[in-house]
């Protein structure tokens, strides 16, 4: 059997990344993180991080025409040939098309897209709790804010697309992350 193609849903602090990965290891296909590709390429000083990195630290999206660039690269290589799960693309409908276009050409489809549902509330405390722990830049409250906000503007019309086609496998996220793991790994079949 073909390996799987997942896409993985959520706001900012849903625990996303985590599940994405533990995922992508049970079923033997990358996960591929664009903000961890992103945050990779400021960190090396690319073009490419050069011209994403003032977008990323006010918590905006970067433009779906540099994302399309980003992602036709990353599917294209070796290791995503049969299956891969994706952490954080898309996150706005122009990127659905640009996915399905992708997908097509594969002779291919999007199998599953999983959603980790969490109450803003608890998002908002997870939020702090790691502000204070780590301090990270973009862990700012007014990016956390602008996050959320892309999220919800940009991002979660996505979550009604992807029902309509029957391809979304929604999660409580609020569980704990063995819980979350479970629930996960039932809904796409692992
Ligand atoms: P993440 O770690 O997925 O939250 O991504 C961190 C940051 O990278 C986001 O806040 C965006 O600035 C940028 N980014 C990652 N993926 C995308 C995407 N698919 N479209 C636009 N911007 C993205």
């Amino acid at each position: 059997m073909a390996a799987s193609s997942i896409v993985f849903l959520g706001p900012p602090n849903s625990g996303k990344g985590t599940q994405a990965a533990r995922l992508a290891s049970r079923l033997g296909i990358p996960a591929i993180s664009t903000g961890e590709m992103l945050r990779g390429a400021v960190a090396a000083g690319s073009e490419l991080g050069d011209r994403v990195k003032d977008v990323m630290n006010q918590g905006l999206l970067v433009s779906d025409e540099l994302m399309a660039e980003v992602i036709e690269d990353r599917l294209g290589q070796a290791d995503a040939e049969s299956g891969f799960l994706l952490d954080g693309y898309p996150r706005t409908l122009p990127q659905v098309a640009t996915l399905d276009s992708i997908m097509e050409r594969r002779g291919s489809a999007i199998d599953h897209v999983v959603l980790i549902d969490v109450p803003q509330k608890v998002l908002e405390a997870r939020a702090h709790k790691r502000f204070i722990e780590l301090g990270r830049k973009d862990d700012r409250p007014e990016v956390v804010i602008e996050r959320l906000e892309q999220y919800r503007i940009k991002t979660e019309p996505l979550v009604n697309h992807y029902r309509e086609r029957g391809l979304l496998r929604e999660i409580d996220g609020d569980q704990s992350m063995e819980a979350v793991e479970a629930a996960i790994a039932e809904a796409v079949g692992a």
